[in-house]
């Protein structure tokens, strides 16, 4: 059993490489599951994954706490979409519950959000590597702004701009999250000294 974590901004391609991992399998007649989070927002509890507007899986995938997993089977790939949004008991709940069923569990995650707060279940599974995990992949991307290689980090933008601090929205048309490199990120706070504590709410 080999335990794996791909992490990397928003934009890495981590959904990318889910979706690879999980046609190749097909490909190969080796079985595969997609297991996600339950997110409060019941709108994006749905059982597929999405990539470029295109749905590409739409059987075998699982919400954690919320389906029923089959555990009389046995998997070559468990693939863990959104680790970010997990729980560290939930992480555990795979890595003590499902691990054992599977040749191979793939954590992707993004390491921190767009105000750079670290996610606690990637950040776990990043501090505890030694032990739970056998191969971690950092993936970078494309700064959205210069353009460059190498981005690790997430910038939250609203209608094309930086956004200071704001409710959790997921995927509304105006909100999106791009890779951004350490020289062209801002972060909430500098978004708020520059515009004089006005909000682009
Ligand atoms: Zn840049």
């Amino acid at each position: 059993m080999a335990i794996s974590l791909i992490y990397g901004p928003s934009g890495s391609g981590k959904t990318y490489r889910l979706v690879r991992t999980y046609i190749l399998a097909g490909r190969y007649n080796l079985t595969a599951i997609v297991i996600k989070p339950r997110l409060y927002d019941a709108r994006f509890n749905t059982r597929e994954i999405l990539y470029e507007n295109d749905i590409k899986i739409t059987e075998n995938v699982y919400i954690l706490g919320e389906d029923r997993i089959p555990q009389d089977v046995h998997y070559d790939f468990i693939l863990v979409e959104n680790t970010q949004f997990m729980s560290i008991p939930e992480i555990h709940t795979i890595l003590d519950t499902y691990a054992v069923l599977s040749n191979n569990v793939v954590f992707y995650g993004t390491p921190q959000d767009y105000a750079g707060v670290p996610f606690p279940a990637v950040k776990y599974l990043l501090d505890n590597k030694n032990e739970l995990l056998d191969v971690t992949e950092e993936l970078t991307a494309k700064c959205y702004a210069c353009k460059k290689p190498g981005a690790t980090l997430t910038q939250r933008l609203i209608n094309g701009v930086p956004a200071t601090i704001t409710p959790e929205i997921f995927i509304e048309p105006f909100v999106k999250h791009v890779p951004a490199c350490e020289q062209c990120y801002t972060s909430p706070e500098e978004i708020l000294g520059l515009t004089g504590g006005k909000t682009n709410e």
